[in-house]
């Protein structure tokens, strides 16, 4: 089968063949149909982000149907169609003991990051990562439920988003468009901040009330204009340039909660009498729960939120979309088709 090959920081992502893999004891196989490129990936490339493992293929935003199921499984079957979830934990610490996957102390495969992911015609996982994915929801436009959507319901949650809080949205990706949506639907009043206009128009037409364009001017003064000097109650953080954070802080509100999703070369760096005397707080969010993964396409199935897909580009092709990713231009995902 053809798969694209991480091969470690700096070098070029490969596409190549590798033996298809069959479904031991409790496992499925599935035929990838489609997956999306996350931010993530640059972070691979460039070394921000070195899990020490490599060859491995990426792809942790994973669609496909299910071609071959080993022994014991009883959840899926051949010809389902699912959405992957990547973690697989130990079971046993206290993080998977409570269904916290994403913290596990013993992480058994982290698919696209340390285990073989989807940029593939075909994946393996155990079958309980195999979501069944609803009819009505087309395969390209569930790739991004698998991190961006995700990722975004548990930082939410994190948030302890409240009827009525102010919350500002840094970054508005694929993680963005979903925390846009989530925050509305919690009624929450959303200010989005973007350079790209196409963006900021994307992010309004998903609900936020306000949008500003972080290249005219103090985003932290504007917003305290926005809301009457109030400040943000929760800010997401997907940027965190020296410059974003600055901004994230200043805008937040007493008791805020400014919540780190992005992340750049960047150290964040603050007094702490500005958190003293806000009693605001600072947290971050990785990842999400098997559970998160459920709920997320339960969203997306009954419309509650849209996934924003850019292009598709089949395998082959998966350079312009890392290209296109890191020169700013997706509004929304890149999704590949093996
Ligand atoms: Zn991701
Ligand atoms: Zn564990």
């Amino acid at each position: 089968m053809r798969a694209i090959r991480y091969h470690g920081p700096k070098q070029p992502l490969r596409l190549e063949t590798l033996p298809k893999p069959a479904p031991g004891p409790g496992e499925v196989v599935v035929r990838v149909t489609a997956a999306g490129i996350c931010h993530t990936e640059l972070h691979f490339l460039s070394g921000l982000l070195n899990l020490g493992v490599h060859p491995v293929t990426l792809g942790h935003e994973v669609v496909g149907v299910v071609e071959e199921q080993g022994a014991g499984v009883a959840t899926v079957k051949a010809g389902d169609r699912v959405i992957l979830y990547y973690y697989v934990g130990c079971g046993r610490c206290p993080h998977c003991l409570v269904g916290e996957e994403n913290l596990c102390d013993a992480l058994q495969a982290e698919y696209g990051f340390v285990s073989d992911g989807g940029f593939a015609e075909y994946a393996r996982v155990p079958a309980r990562n195999a979501v069944l994915l609803p009819e009505g929801v087309s395969d390209e436009a569930a790739a991004p439920i698998g991190c961006g959507v995700t990722t975004a319901v548990h930082a939410s949650a994190l948030a302890h988003l409240a009827a009525g809080d102010v919350v500002l949205v840094y970054g508005v990706g694929a993680v963005g468009f979903g925390l846009i949506q989530l925050a509305k639907l919690s009624g929450a009043e959303v200010i989005a901040v973007s350079r790209t206009p196409a963006k900021l128009q994307k992010a309004r037409a998903l609900g936020a009330a306000h949008v500003l364009n972080h290249k005219e001017g103090s985003v932290a003064e504007r917003v305290k204009e926005i809301t009457h000097g109030h400040g943000a109650d929760v800010v997401f953080e997907l940027v965190a340039t020296r410059e974003t954070m600055g901004a994230s802080t200043a805008a937040l509100a007493k008791r805020g909660r400014l919540v780190f999703i992005g992340y750049s070369e960047d150290s964040y760096s603050v007094h702490p009498i500005q958190l003293v005397i806000t009693e605001a707080s600072v947290t971050g969010s990785v990842g999400n729960t098997l559970d998160e993964l459920i709920r997320a396409v339960d969203l997306v199935a009954r419309g509650r939120i849209q996934t924003v897909v850019d292009r598709v580009l089949p395998l082959g092709e998966f350079q312009k979309g890392i290209d296109a990713l890191a020169a700013g231009q997706l509004i929304g995902r890149a999704v590949l088709r093996p």
